[in-house]
């Protein structure tokens, strides 16, 4: 047993030896401003054409329009021109692109015979600082996971909780399932919340798991969670200090309204999600060195402008390049440019001052 072990450790160091060395990044992710706290927002499936159809529709202004950086995330999964938001979360926190339905896994080793991926959120932790994944999904959701957990398949929702509960992060915030169990997140130092009374309660530096109901991502006052915005201000508040933060803040619903074409409240979800950016930009612009990313996981719906007006095309993703945003950094990238989505959070490790290497592996494109 030692023996095959042995083996077995040797096999993986090579490989990710080979891996490291043969590939090297296409970007120089050298030089860019440096800062101490991310916020990194994702409107799941928010393409360019969800921001104009609700800005045309409702006649308003969008926060998000005024961040001085705007360029463009590609999308594609490793397996497919339209990613799925297991693979396109997977390129935002591991800065890999991996298959459909894999969450913080490499394509070729989904089962992690051989190597894991290395997240955002982890490498932050390992440099002390505190961390935080917050959603209007549940909290093992796609996206969420991607920053908080490693499997072969989005569905496991019992081994995605298990390694949230497992984890350092600080604030963990969505919906629960089934599969939550709030004496076990208790016995991990975890204090349970269910309210946004709970919630405000909170103090700097506690460790939280929300286990909201099904009505995050609604605007109107009257239920007993909060909406997206209230829970991005809070968590600032208790994430900040002085070793810095990385806070992952998903607007889930712009994605789920897109794939009914219900775009009455995928609005409402571009405007919570909107206000959600307001809170960190505000925060940002106190604190003079925080970066606000901005983007998506994919688009979804393919809204199209046609004979002078906005509609979807589809029920599902599409391989439209989304929008990436950025404040707080005057070289994260250029503005107009167009970078694969697994750069993001290379970018964001470098603007933190992190070498890539601690990206456990290097894809070349
Ligand atoms: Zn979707």
């Amino acid at each position: 047993m030692f023996k095959l072990t042995s083996i077995l450790a040797a096999v993986s160091m090579l490989i990710s030896g080979i891996l490291s060395c043969t590939q090297l990044l296409p970007y120089d992710t050298d030089g860019r401003d440096q800062v101490e706290n991310v916020i990194l927002l994702i409107g799941d499936g928010m393409g360019e054409n969800h921001l104009e159809w609700t800005k045309d529709e409702l006649g308003i202004d969008l926060v998000m329009d005024d961040m001085p950086l705007r360029g463009y995330s590609k999308t594609k999964s490793a397996n497919s021109p339209i990613t799925d938001s297991a693979a396109g979360g997977t390129a935002l926190s591991s800065g890999i692109r991996t298959g459909n339905n894999y969450v913080g896994v490499y394509f070729a080793d989904p089962l992690q015979t051989y190597s894991t991926p290395t997240n955002i959120t982890e490498i932050c932790e390992s440099h002390g600082m505190r961390t935080g994944v917050i959603t209007t999904d549940l909290t093992t959701g796609a996206t969420p996971s991607a920053f908080s957990a490693h499997t072969n398949d989005r569905g496991n929702n019992d081994k995605i909780i298990a390694q949230q509960m497992a984890s350092d992060i600080d604030i963990i915030w969505g919906n629960t399932d089934e599969d939550f169990n709030a004496a076990t997140a208790e016995a991990n130092g975890f204090t349970v919340i269910d309210s946004e009374a709970e919630m405000d309660a909170l103090r700097n530096g506690s460790k939280s798991f929300a286990a909201f109901n099904s009505s995050l991502w609604r605007t109107e006052t009257g239920t007993d969670d909060p909406t997206l915005s209230e829970m991005t201000e809070k968590a600032i508040e208790i994430l900040d200090n002085d070793e810095g933060f990385f806070l992952m803040v998903e607007g889930a619903h712009i994605d789920k309204h897109s794939h009914s074409n219900d775009e009455k409240n995928m609005m409402i979800a571009v405007q919570e999600f909107d206000r959600a950016i307001e809170k960190a930009l505000d925060f940002a612009k106190k604190d003079g060195n925080t970066l606000v990313v901005v983007t998506a996981d994919h688009e979804t719906g393919k809204i199209v402008y046609r004979n002078g007006e906005y509609k979807y095309t589809r029920g599902n993703h599409s391989a439209t390049d989304v929008p990436l945003l950025v404040y707080g950094s005057s070289n994260f990238i250029d503005n107009g440019e167009a970078v694969n989505n697994y750069m993001v959070p290379r970018l964001i490790a470098a603007s933190l001052g992190f070498e890539q290497s601690e990206f456990r592996n290097v894809q070349a494109d």
